[in-house]
Order: C-alpha cells, then structure tokens, then sequence
C-alpha cells in the first residue's frame, strides 16, 4: 500500500499560508499536485481520510494509459505521489473538517490545525453509495463490504453476492472469484450498465451468476451475514438467498457536503466550467467530487492538472 513515511506530520500547524491548497489525495489532487508544483507554487495536499482515492482501492487499473500490463491502484497513487514530490508538492495526512470561502485568503481548519490559502483546489473524491436496508449497518465489517480489494480475501471458498449492474459491480465481482467458490451479481433490471469487455469476461467466467430484475430487501445475520432478502421486482416474489458475504457497487455520492452554502452544486456535484473553476473566483474543483460523466482515473487526472493550470494563470494575473 501507501509509503506512509513520506507524509509529512502536521502535528504542529501554527496556521500556515499556502498559494495552492489542495484537498484530496486521488488522482485529482496529486495530478493536480504535480503541475502546481511544477509551476513552482509548492502546493500542499491534505490526503483527507483516504490515502490515494478510492482508485488506491482498485485492484489493477487497465485502463490508466502508459501501463500495458495494467497497475495496481495503490501503486499509482504512490507514483502520482512521488512524482509530485519531486518538484516540491508537500503531502501531508489531514482532513479539512470546515472551510471559509467568504473572502481571501480562503480559510481551511483541518483536524491538525488551519491553513490559508491564495487558491484552492478541491479533490475530495466521492464514497460509496449504500443499499440502506435493514442488516446493512449492523452487518458491516461482518459479511458486508464496499471493496472487494480490501476484503475479497475472507471470503475464500466462500460464497458472495455482488449487488449493481455497472463497471464497479462487474470488475470487482470478477475480483472476487479469486477467491471466492461462487460470485452471483444480483442486478436490479434485465441488462447491465457495465462496458461490454467486462460484461463479456463476467459472463464467461464459470464462477459468476446472475440474478436478473432483484433487489436485496434485507440483510440476514447474527454475528456475520448468513442470507440476504431477495424481491423480484417483476413478479414481487420474495426469496431467501443463503450469502456469506454481500458487497455492494451501487454509485457513489460525492464528497462535498463541506462546500455546501458555499460553492453552486447540481446534483450535489460542485459545478465547475470547462477551466474546473468554480462559482468562486480561485477554487477549482477536479475529479469525482465534480464529475457528473466521466469518472475514470484518467479524467479525474486531467481534470485536476487542468484546475492546477488554471490556478497558476489565476495568480500570475494577480501579480501583475
Ligand atoms: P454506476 O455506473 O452508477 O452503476 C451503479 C449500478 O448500481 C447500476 O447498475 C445501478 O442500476 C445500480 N444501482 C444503483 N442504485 C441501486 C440501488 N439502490 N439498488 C440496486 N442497484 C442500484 O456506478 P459504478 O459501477 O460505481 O461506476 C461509476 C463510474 O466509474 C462509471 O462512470 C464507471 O464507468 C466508472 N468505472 C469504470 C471502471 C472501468 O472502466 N474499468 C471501473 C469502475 C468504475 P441501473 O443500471 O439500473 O441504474
């Protein structure tokens, strides 16, 4: 996983000014990390609770140009990491807890501490979405999962079942198999939402089933998960479906609940035009936490070198 020691502590933050701000360690902030630092601007990320995104998550990435054989999400974050590193980005393992966009300096008090900053680039990423029905919460930690990297393997020889139709659900079902006797999808409608490659590989792959036009209504469990409550939603037939494990690939919500009153959002995504500005002059925003369409590490990248740019240009202005 992430090389932990090179973060910096930031166990005494007096309060310090900083001309690029980052928040989020995913493949947004440190890409956008990089070109600010390139720029010369020394950018300091605070990492938030999760070190590298949830592409750190990610088993192998296939589709992150420039590695053939694909790479593994925890090893790229530590390479966007090092390679920000090298031109001055500071990392530095904290949270953003409130922010003050009112006037600049932008005002950020973290777990650690308070930074001012002359811009601010937001790469706060997005969190799985949840099912929220009755056994889910209870049963998390015990048999239900968001991330098949993290947990896939107690479920060795095991059977579990994945819930989504889209990429997530497919690639992390195929994950699974690894490890697991038998993967059943469990899709809410007749056709997947995934891109066809892995439609096609889940669909040839002998461990995986599926469970057509269903919905989980329940989780089952005492100590750890024993079945999941099955409705199909054509005929409303109700099943028992005996799981020893349940993990759940239904979306995502953004991370922006912080932005709120703040920044203009639409779908609770904050809204950014095609220079990743903001409705407040200096706060970018890149990655997931703003992207309604894409969503895939390369963009996410993209977006956060474009909002570095375009933080740079912002403050060249300035000292005109
Ligand atoms: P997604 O594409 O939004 O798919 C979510 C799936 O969950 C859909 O099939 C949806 O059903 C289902 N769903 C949503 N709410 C549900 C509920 N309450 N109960 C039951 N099912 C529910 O999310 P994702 O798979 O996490 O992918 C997110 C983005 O990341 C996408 O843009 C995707 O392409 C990208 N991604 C790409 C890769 C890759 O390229 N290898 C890998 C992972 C993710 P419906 O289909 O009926 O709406």
């Amino acid at each position: 996983m992430f090389n932990l020691g090179n973060l910096s502590t930031p166990s005494s933050n007096p309060g310090k000014h900083v001309k690029v701000l980052i928040l989020g360690s995913g493949p947004a902030g440190l890409a956008a990390a990089l070109y600010a630092a390139r720029a010369e601007l020394n950018p300091v990320v605070l990492t938030g609770l999760e070190l590298g995104g949830q592409a750190a998550l990610t088993y192998t990435i296939e589709n992150y140009p420039g590695f053939p054989e694909g790479v593994g999400g925890a090893e790229l974050g530590e390479l966007f990491q090092k390679q920000a590193e090298r031109f001055g980005a500071r990392v530095e393992f904290d949270s953003a807890n409130a922010v003050d966009l009112s006037q600049r300096p932008f005002r950020v008090t973290t777990d650690n501490g308070e930074y001012t900053a002359a811009t601010l680039i937001v790469a706060t990423g997005a969190r799985p979405n949840h099912l929220e029905i009755p056994g889910e919460a209870e049963l998390t930690g015990k048999g239900v999962s968001y991330c098949a990297t993290c947990d896939g393997w107690f479920f060795k020889d095991k059977k579990v079942v994945v819930v989504g139709g889209g990429d997530s659900a497919l690639e992390e079902g195929l994950f699974l198999t690894r490890y697991a006797s038998s993967v059943t999808v469990i899709h809410r409608r007749d056709s997947l939402r995934a891109g066809t490659l892995l439609q096609k590989r889940a669909q040839e792959n002998p461990k995986v089933n599926f469970i057509w036009d269903t919905v989980v209504t329940e989780i089952v469990g005492a100590e750890k998960v024993e079945a999941v409550r099955l409705k199909n939603v054509k005929t409303g037939e109700e099943t028992n479906f005996p799981t020893d494990g349940i993990f759940i690939f239904i979306g995502h919500t953004p991370n922006t609940q912080l932005f709120e009153g703040q920044l203009t959002m639409e779908k609770g995504y904050i809204k950014v035009d095609d220079k990743m500005q903001t409705s407040v002059p200096g706060v970018y925003a890149a990655g997931e936490a703003a992207d309604l369409t894409f969503r895939q590490v390369v963009t996410s990248a993209g977006m956060g070198a474009a909002a570095a740019i375009m933080a740079t240009r912002f403050l060249e202005h300035e000292n005109k």
